[in-house]
Parts: structure tokens; sequence; C-alpha cells
């Protein structure tokens, strides 16, 4: 599974950080980064869930 981030829509809002942030992580900029762009599947409905969150729908989960 690989998460994909469409910089063109994301506010740097930190929802995804709030709901996962072992895989989500907004710097000082509000600039959001990725920190495990490959998670396992163990993962699935957590980061579904955080994909879920982000109110411009800039994330979605690939594989
Ligand atoms: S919730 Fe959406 S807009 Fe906010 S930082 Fe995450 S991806 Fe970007």
């Amino acid at each position: 599974m690989r998460i994909v981030v469409d910089r063109d829509r994301c506010e740097g809002l930190g929802m995804c950080e709030a709901m996962a942030h072992e895989f989500f992580e907004l710097d000082d900029a509000e600039v959001m980064h990725v920190l495990d762009e490959s998670p396992g599947e163990a993962h699935r409905a957590q980061l579904s869930a955080a994909v879920q969150s982000c109110p411009v729908l800039a994330l979605s989960l690939q594989g």
C-alpha cells in the first residue's frame, strides 16, 4: 500500500497528522510530510480513517 498526496490540494490543515501522527507530520511552515510512504497492511484501517479525515480530499491509498 502506498500513501499518495495531491500536493495541489493539501492545505496543511493537519487532520491527517491528528489521526495518524506516525505517518503524517506538519513542519513549522505547515507543509505536511509523509513519514512512511509504504506502510504495512496492519495500518490500513487507521490510514483509511486519516484519508477520510482530510477536508480537501488530498489523500488516497494506492494498492
Ligand atoms: S488533512 Fe489533508 S490538507 Fe490537511 S495536511 Fe493532511 S493531506 Fe493536507
